[in-house]
């Protein structure tokens, strides 16, 4: 039976930011995904905040630059600017700087980094359980793993496999391109357009990524039909290529170590529970994974190694925003609430939120 040092389940951007650093340590590594083309269909708003904006949520600079190097060639728009619309239409505009990215060509870069690295792609390759050093794949082939990375997203075959139930919410998302107008800046929809949760408008080179994403649904509701009424509301085109998925919120867990097995991204719960951003912890988290499997195999550094650097690096500011969007939740359901609470705080305090910290009117520190 063939054995690797480090079997990734999952070849998104958690996956290939983790083989990257354990190939580049040298460690035999094989990635596998069940995709037919990697980064496709596209199930996500295409956004990413700059790497300066990033260490200003994580101050982890050093790691920010190693990890979160987001291929040029992928970048479809740069944004100046964030807007939270409240209920009414009232605009809070503060400046954030990002990009939009081209999820199908950004997947596939950050695997083809992998890949020069010396990780070996193998898809379309399902994973259907992992058992101790076995990853056993669809094809009912299995191979044999020092360690195993389960950058599989939300819906986690390898975190099922080890037991890891998180307490997470997950949120119901839709997206779609439609044609509309252009700017250096993104948009966030709050209220009706989608209860207890956002609307977004994400400009990209010549379209734009909307979408929406709740907690739940009233009896009666859908995704589409929100969507469409979104859209017909905003008076923006007909939607396009729609996919449906889910985000996990919540808080962050307090392990991602279970056996040989390491979690990472979306398969360990890591999503920015205040603004639904979850690529840039999954590349940093991936990164941090793959660099403690190295070190497992290579220099025989404990797993748990994991542990101590991503809960340093990430835990603080996912648990605080874990509990800004838990208590934000309350007043989200009641447009009049919601639209009061947004003037409360201001422009600064959802500045603040986006950023993962508690605005100031709120009169809280940590
Ligand atoms: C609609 C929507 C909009 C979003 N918008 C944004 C945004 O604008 N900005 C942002 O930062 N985040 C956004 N997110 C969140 C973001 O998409 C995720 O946090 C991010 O993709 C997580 O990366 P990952 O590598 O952990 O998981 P994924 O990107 O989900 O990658 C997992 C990979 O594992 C593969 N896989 C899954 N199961 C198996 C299996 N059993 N066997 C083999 N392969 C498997 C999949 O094919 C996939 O390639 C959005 C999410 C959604 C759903």
């Amino acid at each position: 039976m063939e054995r690797v040092g480090v079997a990734v389940v999952g070849a998104g951007p958690a996956g290939s930011l983790a083989a990257r650093a354990a190939a580049e340590a040298g460690v035999r590594t094989v990635v596998l995904d069940h995709r037919t083309e990697l980064g496709h269909p596209v199930q996500c708003g295409e956004f990413v905040p700059s790497p300066r904006e990033l260490a200003d949520l994580f101050p982890v600079p050093d790691l920010i630059r190693t990890a979160f190097d987001i291929p040029p060639n992928t970048v479809l728009r740069e944004t100046r600017w964030m807007s939270c619309v409240s209920p009414y239409g009232h605009r809070f505009r503060f400046p954030l700087e990002g990009f939009t990215v081209s999820r199908r060509a950004f997947d596939k870069a950050l695997a083809v980094r992998a890949e020069g690295a010396g990780a070996e792609l193998r898809f379309p390759v399902g994973v259907t359980a992992i058992h101790d050093d076995e990853v056993r794949c669809a094809d009912g082939s299995v191979l044999r793993a020092d360690v195993i990375i389960g950058a599989d997203g939300p819906i986690s075959t390898v975190g099922r496999s080890v037991g890891f139930a998180p307490s997470r919410a997950m949120f119901r998302m839709i997206t779609a391109t439609v044609d509309g107008p252009l700017a250096d800046e993104i948009d966030l929809f709050f209220g009706r357009a989608a209860p207890h949760g956002y609307a977004w408008w994400f400009p990209r080179a010549h379209d734009a990524n909307v979408g929406l994403g709740v907690h739940h649904l009233a009896p009666g509701a859908s995704l589409d039909r929100l969507l469409d009424r979104f859209l017909r509301e905003q008076r923006y085109g007909p939607a396009r290529e729609r996919t449906r998925w889910w985000v996990p919120v919540g808080a962050p867990p307090e392990s991602l170590v279970f056996g040989r097995a390491l979690l990472a991204g979306d398969a360990a719960n890591l999503v920015m529970a205040t603004n639904g951003g979850g690529i840039p912890t999954a590349m940093l988290s991936g990164w941090l994974a793959g660099t403690a499997a190295a070190h497992h195999l290579v220099g025989g550094a404990p797993l748990a190694e994991y542990d101590r650097a991503w809960r340093a690096a990430l835990y603080g500011p996912l648990e605080r925003a874990a509990r800004i969007q838990h208590f934000g939740d309350r007043v989200m359901g009641v447009d009049p609430l919601l639209a009061l609470g947004m003037r409360y705080i201001g422009v600064s305090g959802l500045d603040a939120m986006m950023r993962l910290r508690w605005p100031s009117r709120l009169g809280r520190n940590s």
